[in-house]
């Protein structure tokens, strides 16, 4: 009887805690950041980032190539297009880009994973999928940094979240993953986007901006694990701290933010997509691996990412969206 009574306390402990178990490994965002892998990123960035493309140049064939393959792998993970979206795409009209050389019609890409709580607020994170073409010589400006690095660490976090909405995980709030065209000739796509969001900017609680990630900055060879962060306090304090605190928890990066000094002449701030959310007052923080030898020329190409590294700041950014995706409220601005 004893003996009976001891099992049953037992194998009513084994079961509660078996049960603890099985809900904290499913709430713990590092098995899904572990499908982030530098197999995968570096896969799918020979495929982007290849001579076929064309160097992505807005309205052109090899841009709209660049599209498909990125609306293609949405659809195969199983990932819903936005909302007001004519399947994934966002068509930004050719008299938009009036006074412009040759203008095109373009569009953004933009996926989309709903939130299980406060759907209405989002986090967006953004890359742009263009880059700048072909030169006189007909050699292709792979861009595999500028900015397919962006592009398929986007499209990876993007998989990881999914991962979690398949084991019944979904985040309380929602993702956006948004490829914004015609960066590389002055910033149009998000423009577009920021002009006509969808959903409204007011409920959008964050942009994440990847612009160049996959490099390693000279000034840096002795001390590769970094990634600068550009306008992370500018906003939300509570934004740099929480990118600070998943920085610590997950990844261990050196986060240098040399390029927020006021006095920077680089102006990175104003000079990728985060900045037309910014002056929308959405808080963003922009990741960049700084200028090397091989940017805006033929010779960024796929075999000069660093991988691992391109995984490691990719996880960071999984983390940072994850934790704002989930945390009880949304980051507040510093002045309301
Ligand atoms: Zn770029």
């Amino acid at each position: 009887m004893k003996i009976f009574i001891l099992t049953l306390v037992s194998s009513f402990i084994l079961s509660c805690s078996s049960a603890q178990k099985t809900v904290d490994t499913k709430n713990n965002p590092e098995n899904y950041a572990s499908t982030i892998t530098a197999q995968e990123l570096k896969e799918m960035l020979y495929v982007y980032a290849s001579d076929e493309m064309e160097g992505r140049m807005t309205g052109t064939k090899g841009q709209r190539m660049a599209a498909e393959y990125i609306r293609d792998f949405y659809i195969k993970e199983g990932i819903k297009a936005a909302p007001g979206t004519d399947n994934y795409y966002q068509h930004i009209p050719e008299s938009y880009f009036e006074g412009k050389k040759n203008p095109q019609a373009t569009e953004n890409v933009i996926a989309f994973i709903e939130g299980a709580e406060k759907p209405e607020e989002v986090i967006v994170l953004s890359a742009h999928l263009d880059h700048v073409g072909v030169d006189d010589n007909g050699n292709v400006f792979n861009g595999a940094d500028d900015d397919g690095s962006g592009t398929v660490a986007i499209m990876q976090i993007a998989q990881a979240f999914q991962q979690a909405v398949k084991d019944g995980n979904p985040p309380k709030r929602s993702i956006l993953f948004l490829h914004v065209t015609a960066e590389e000739i002055g910033l149009y796509g998000s423009r577009y986007y920021t002009e006509n969001p969808l959903f409204p900017l007011e409920n959008t609680v964050s942009n994440l901006n990847i612009d160049m990630i996959g490099r390693i900055d000279p000034d840096k060879v002795d001390n590769p694990e970094y990634i600068y962060l550009i306008g992370s306090n500018k906003l939300s304090q509570e934004l740099q701290d929480v990118s600070t605190a998943m920085n610590d928890k997950y990844t261990q990066l050196e986060l240098d933010y040399k390029y927020d000094d006021p006095n920077d002449r680089n102006r990175f701030y104003y000079r990728s997509d985060h900045y037309n959310f910014a002056k929308n007052n959405v808080p963003v923080i922009f990741y960049f691996n700084g200028v090397h030898e091989d940017y805006h020329k033929v010779t960024d190409t796929p075999d000069k990412i660093e991988y691992n590294l391109l995984a490691k700041r990719s996880k960071l950014i999984f983390h940072t969206a994850w934790e704002l995706a989930n945390m009880e409220n949304r980051i507040k601005n510093n002045v309301e």
